[in-house]
């Protein structure tokens, strides 16, 4: 069923979903499934797997040289999402990214997760690879994800690259895509990022997942932006607990976000080992405000720890 459709179907009712990362190659389905089979008690009517793109690494040789290799280091991400339905019975819904894809081979794996009965797909640009200073697409590849969102909605129509196909099956995909309420960091100023986000739902996304926030008045003032921008589509907020005392600096580093003041004096007051506590505290009355306030669902980056996640959804619900 599509993303929106159980949006629809629960009303006024608050969703909660998770978002699980492949293991690290050479890790098996044992630590998705530790990871959910607990967290499956709440009911997600579905489940996020991100995509990780190559990433390139430097590899000592015997002439003291370095050699370059680019590795997929989370290869698996349409495997797992068919071990996810096949085991629970719930829509996955795959990351889908620009980054290292051809037109050509997004295109065969929209018809992979076609055919596999997969109907939802957040789409994404992917970010720059480490040790390059900006996102670079492949040469036919696409440069933003509302160019990604364009194929998607092709497809949808039943248009293919090769315009010889006539009469194309049309998939039927729900398409989500990413928002950023303090704003994508690439970007000169929050309207112009709303811009490029409406064009996004323009092209045909259905729904929009935030970046992580910590405080819920970016999550409600970037809701009023959106709509008096004219995005009218679900807003669903994405929420990751603080779980340990260096991601107040780490967080802020990778994802551009800010950390409230009042959550970081709290955090900085306990010992290291005290600071999953508060994190979890902080996200539990983060999800009772947002859930007060009727968002559609509330998604939870669980970075393989449903413990903590499990009590702070334990709290809510
Ligand atoms: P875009 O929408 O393409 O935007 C990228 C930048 O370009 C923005 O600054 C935007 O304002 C600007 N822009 C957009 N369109 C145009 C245009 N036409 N002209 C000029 N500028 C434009 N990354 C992964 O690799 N794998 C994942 O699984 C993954 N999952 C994610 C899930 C969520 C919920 C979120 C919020 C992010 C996720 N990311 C993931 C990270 C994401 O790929 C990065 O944040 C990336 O830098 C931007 O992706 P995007 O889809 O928002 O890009």
């Amino acid at each position: 069923m599509k993303v929106t459709d159980y949006f629809e179907k629960a009303g006024d009712q608050t969703l909660v979903s998770f978002e699980v990362l492949p293991p690290l190659k050479g890790g098996g389905m044992k630590a998705i499934f530790e990871t959910l089979d607990p967290l499956m008690e709440y009911k997600p009517p579905f489940i996020d797997v991100t995509y990780h793109r190559e990433e390139f690494i430097y590899n000592k040789r015997q002439s003291g040289y370095y050699e370059k290799t680019a590795i997929r280091k989370r290869p698996g991400t349409v495997g797992i999402c068919a071990s996810i339905m096949n085991r629970y019975g719930v829509d996955a819904v795959p990351h889908l990214i620009c980054g290292g894809f051809s037109k050509e081979e997004t295109e065969n794996a929209l018809i992979d997760l076609d055919f596999l009965g997969v109907e939802n797909i957040l789409a994404l640009r992917g970010d720059a690879r480490k040790f390059d200073n900006k996102f670079i697409p492949e040469p036919d590849g696409h440069h933003y994800a509302v160019d990604l969102v364009k194929q998607i909605s092709g497809i949808n129509n039943g248009v293919y690259l090769d315009s010889n196909i006539e009469d194309g099956a049309k998939t039927d995909f729900c398409v989500g895509i990413a928002g950023y309420p303090e704003k994508h960091f690439e970007s000169p100023n929050f309207e112009l990022d709303l811009k490029y986000t409406k064009a996004k739902v323009d092209a045909g996304a259905s729904y929009i997942v935030t970046q992580m926030f910590f405080d819920n008045k970016v999550y409600f003032e970037y809701v009023e932006a959106c709509r008096k921008a004219g995005i009218n589509v679900p807003i669903v907020p994405g929420l990751k607990p603080l779980t340990r005392k260096y991601q107040l600096n780490s967080i802020p580093r990778h994802f551009y976000i800010n950390m409230p003041s009042d959550l970081v004096k709290e955090a900085e007051k306990v010992e290291a080992k005290h600071v999953k506590e508060v994190g979890i505290e902080w996200c539990a009355q983060q999800s009772k405000e947002l859930k007060d306030a009727g968002v559609p669902c509330l998604h939870y980056y669980t970075m393989g720890d449903a413990d903590t996640i499990s009590r702070i959804v334990e709290s809510v619900i």
